[in-house]
């Protein structure tokens, strides 16, 4: 007889055990979904704009939304971006980031903190010297009174200097000292701890505290979660700092985070990515939430599985096709997750030629086969494994979009009320 495992042969490992902390009405850890969250780039201070990209930004899908507080003006435009959001009837969470001056802003201004849902405070920037520790129990004090949890993210960049010289001074009287590496990563981790257990001295519970310690190496990256995760149950907020633009930033994100969230390491996670001119903000959380439904962690939005074409075919008919359904799934999806139950989980495939076409369109919930170089010019569509039409002329990218509706509406019932 074979003996039962608690360690699954396929697939992700169990989430490790958490805390859970409520962020409004999201909660954050153990067995509750794998966040999605994401930061804004608007001026604070501007109103109009940073609702406008906070709305945006929760509509593509983010369930939390950072936005900077540091001065007295964005302080000040906190409460009236939140009263914005609640008029377009969006109650997304909105996380305050501070630095250097966190404890003066919140204290003067306790309409800000009170439209917050969570405070990131980065232990390193609190404050210099002796005036580190007072301001740091300042704003822990503040979080108590208004009852918000608060995320305490180190960062590389910014590590505490008495935490990175101790550290130091401790692995210099080692009779094997650790490189400068492990030292880095020991100080972001012990930075880390020591500020949240700081913080649960001050008052803070243990279910108000999140951590995150990001670098922007994936190797010290996996390296320093996998400590964290070992030596605290706090839920972690995973993401790669500064991971850059376009391929790489995407790239070096998703190795990093498929790492650790395989290893049931993560209940929140944000993708850092720097856009392009004139790119858009959202870009960030579209790759958060396809790194997690590629993984089969979570569904957001229907998947379009697309063959990358090769000398078969020659025209980019297919490509359009195919970028053609993506976008117009994403688009539909505010509406459909509305509307109908479980179509998150639908997949469409839009294939090339008849190598492959006919085989993955039978494995997808839909799927069309493309004519290839050479082939009759003629589509097949398969819904549910079975060939149901062939689509041949002009009108084959809209002929397939109806179908795809009807099946939406057919297969994915109404929710009631
Ligand atoms: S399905 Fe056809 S067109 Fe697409 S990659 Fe395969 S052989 Fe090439």
């Amino acid at each position: 007889m074979t003996e039962r495992t608690s360690e699954p042969a396929f697939g992700p490992k169990p989430r490790r055990r958490t805390q859970t902390v409520g962020i409004g009405g999201v909660r954050v850890g153990s067995d509750e979904p794998i966040v999605v969250q994401s930061m804004t780039n608007t001026d604070t201070a501007d109103v109009l704009r940073t609702a406008m990209q906070v709305a945006e930004l929760a509509r593509a899908g983010s369930e939390l939304v950072r936005i900077t507080v540091n001065n007295e003006a964005a302080a000040k435009a906190v409460p009236h971006i939140r009263e914005r959001l609640l008029a377009l009837n969006m109650d997304v969470p909105l996380i305050g980031d501070f630095h250097y001056n966190g404890h003066r802003l919140l204290a003067d201004h306790p309409a800000c903190i009170e439209a917050l849902a969570k405070l990131r405070i980065n232990p390193g920037n609190v404050g210099a010297g002796s005036r580190r520790d007072t301001q740091f129990a300042e704003i822990v004090e503040l979080a108590c009174r208004y009852d918000k949890p608060v995320r305490i993210g180190v960062n590389w960049g910014s590590l505490d200097p008495a935490v990175l010289a101790r550290i130091m001074d401790q692995n210099a009287g080692l009779a094997q000292p650790r490189d400068a590496g492990e030292v880095m990563r020991e100080a972001l981790v012990v930075s880390a701890l020591e500020s949240a257990l700081q913080a649960e001295s001050y008052g803070l519970g243990r279910d108000r505290i999140i951590l995150s310690a990001k670098v922007s190496s994936v190797q010290d990256l996996i390296a320093v979660y996998r400590t964290l995760a070992q030596r605290c149950d706090y839920p972690l907020h995973l993401g790669l700092t500064e991971a850059g633009m376009g391929s790489k930033g995407i790239v070096a994100s998703t190795a990093a985070l498929g790492v650790l969230l395989q290893e049931g390491i993560g209940d929140t996670i944000r993708v850092s990515l720097t856009p392009e001119p004139e790119g858009r903000r959202t870009e960030e959380v579209i790759v958060a939430q396809e790194i997690l439904q590629t993984m089969g962690l979570r569904a957001f939005t229907p998947m379009v599985v697309a063959c990358p074409g090769c000398g078969r075919t020659t025209s980019t008919f297919f490509q359009e096709l195919a970028a053609d359904i993506q976008s117009y799934v994403r688009e539909q999806m505010p509406m459909w997750r509305q509307t109908h139950d479980g179509v998150e989980n639908m997949t469409v495939a839009v294939m090339g030629c008849v190598v492959n076409g006919p085989g993955e369109s039978k494995h997808a919930n839909i799927g069309i086969s493309l004519p290839g170089t050479g082939e009759s010019p003629a589509a097949p569509v398969f819904v549910d494994g079975v060939k149901t039409v062939t689509l041949r002329g002009a009108n084959i990218a809209s002929e397939f979009r109806t179908i795809v509706d009807r099946y939406v509406a057919t297969s994915y019932p109404r929710k009631a009320g």
